[in-house]
């Protein structure tokens, strides 16, 4: 029934997208890897797309970062075909005869994969909703302007969030926004970042699966125009050894009710005790959940204390060492008290970072965790004694033992499911065994254009 009830407005839809001018639609997923990868179709295949769907082979899950690698295993091998179904509610137009919309995984007999990540996400949402609770999360995108090759750009003007960089770049900043403004994504704030010809994107806060459909699209868009001047977006956390690192972070909110528990208590920083249990939640999990958010064999490179990635497990209102940054509500923060977690980057995939994040935060308020005392000065001018007296210890950059944590981490599996876990696992724990002998500047140059679209 529901498949003859879709036939009239799949054609309904059609011919409008149709008279947009689109003639051909792209369909992604996005890998535990964090590896962007796509299907394309002539318009009037769009109602098969979305329904059967189209066939993949389940080691897409397993894809490695090196553009050959695959991590087989029983349930990622080259026996069984898929089924990436197109979320027609999310599809957008990006012009030039191309539109896009997010795919989900599921079983030829039409049940939910485990693997899929955007489906891990989607069980998050609702074992928030299940708790009474809705989240909205917001993307920061850091990326690094690079030749077609990779090769570093000219830099000669370049100032940390220096105008010239919006005016070496014009072209480039102008479309970019437009056409988010086109495809209907709404960016918060453009502009050029501390390191050279690196630049950030914040999109407003939406509801977690489609803000992270929306990182997909925005780097679809940044990268097609780009190509456009002749240059490349690198999205790796570390583009150039011993640089600045790119982050990803994200802020996320809770409400109950529509009442912020970020907000209007008297807990810490003006926290509902369900808030602070949140965060807290957050926190105690980092070091399990830091193989999702941060776990490609570059990650470890960027997680270095005094270079804003937040690696100080601790948490403080506006404070940029820390891997918890709290932001309080007030006039002047339209979208209201909310957490960001720094230690996220590029690397990572969107939808288990934030189904992590989420995840670790309802565990929180579960649990009834308590939340420590907020740091309030750079961790990195306390005494080694002093950090260990307030509980702050320094995020791994150990990435094997990173991996170790989260494959022994009863926690991160009950949140994103074994599938998952082992998949993330797998793909990372090659990185370090194939390639774990590289020096960090032969790492950074291999892999500067591996996330790039
Ligand atoms: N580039 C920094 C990072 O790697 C973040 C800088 C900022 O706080 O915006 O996370
Ligand atoms: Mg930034």
């Amino acid at each position: 029934m529901a498949g003859m009830a879709a036939k009239p407005l799949a054609a309904a839809a059609i011919a409008q997208l149709e008279s947009d001018g689109v003639a051909t639609l792209i369909g992604t997923v996005v890998n535990p890897a964090g590896l962007i990868h796509a299907k394309t179709i002539p318009l009037r295949r769009m109602g098969s797309f979305a329904d059967p769907g189209l066939g993949a082979s389940p080691v897409w899950h397993v894809f490695a970062i090196d553009q050959a690698g695959i991590v087989f295993s029983a349930a990622t091998g080259v026996v069984g075909d898929q089924r990436i179904r197109i979320d027609l509610g999310a599809l957008r137009i990006l012009g030039d005869g191309l539109a896009w919309a997010p795919g989900d995984f599921f079983s030829q007999d039409g049940a939910p994969d485990p693997f899929c990540t955007r489906g891990a996400l989607r069980r998050v949402e609702d074992r928030l909703a299940g708790a009474g609770l809705d989240a909205v999360v917001g993307h920061e995108i850091e990326f690094v302007l690079v030749g077609p090759d990779g090769s570093a750009l000219p830099s000669h003007l370049w100032a940390q969030y220096g105008l010239a960089g919006v005016l070496e770049f014009e072209g480039f900043v102008r479309d970019v926004t437009a056409a988010a403004t086109a495809s209907g994504v709404a960016i918060e704030q453009f502009h050029p970042e501390y390191g050279a010809n690196q630049f950030e994107i914040s999109l407003a806060p939406q509801k977690p699966v489609a803000a992270a459909d929306h990182v997909t699209l925005m780097r679809i868009i940044i990268g097609r125009v780009a190509r456009k001047y002749g240059v490349r977006v690198s999205l790796s956390p570390v583009p150039f050894a011993g640089s600045v690192g790119s982050g990803a972070h994200q802020h996320f909110s809770l409400t109950r009710d529509e009442v912020p528990v970020f907000s209007g208590g008297d807990g810490p920083a003006g926290m509902t005790e369900e808030g602070a249990a949140a965060v807290a939640g957050v926190l105690a999990g980092l070091a399990d959940a830091q193989g999702v958010l941060s776990g490609s064999i570059l990650s470890g490179l960027r997680m270095q204390p005094g270079s804003w990635a937040g690696a100080y497990a601790c948490w403080g209102t506006e404070n940029r060492e820390a891997a918890v940054r709290f932001l309080t509500a007030g006039p002047a923060n339209p979208h209201g008290a909310n957490v960001e977690v720094k230690i996220i980057d590029p690397s990572a995939n969107p939808y288990l970072a934030s189904a992590a994040i989420l995840g670790l935060a309802i565990g929180g308020i579960e649990r009834g965790l308590s939340l420590p005392a907020e740091v309030t000065v750079d961790p990195s001018s306390l005494s080694e004694a002093q950090r260990a007296e307030a509980g702050i210890t320094v995020l791994g950059t150990d990435q094997t033992a990173t991996l170790d944590a989260l494959d022994g981490s009863a926690l991160l599996r009950g949140i994103l499911g074994d599938p998952v876990v082992d998949a993330v696992v797998g793909v990372r724990r090659y990185e370090q065994e194939t390639y774990g002998g590289l020096s960090a500047d032969e790492l950074a140059e291999k892999f500067r254009l591996a996330w790039s679209v």
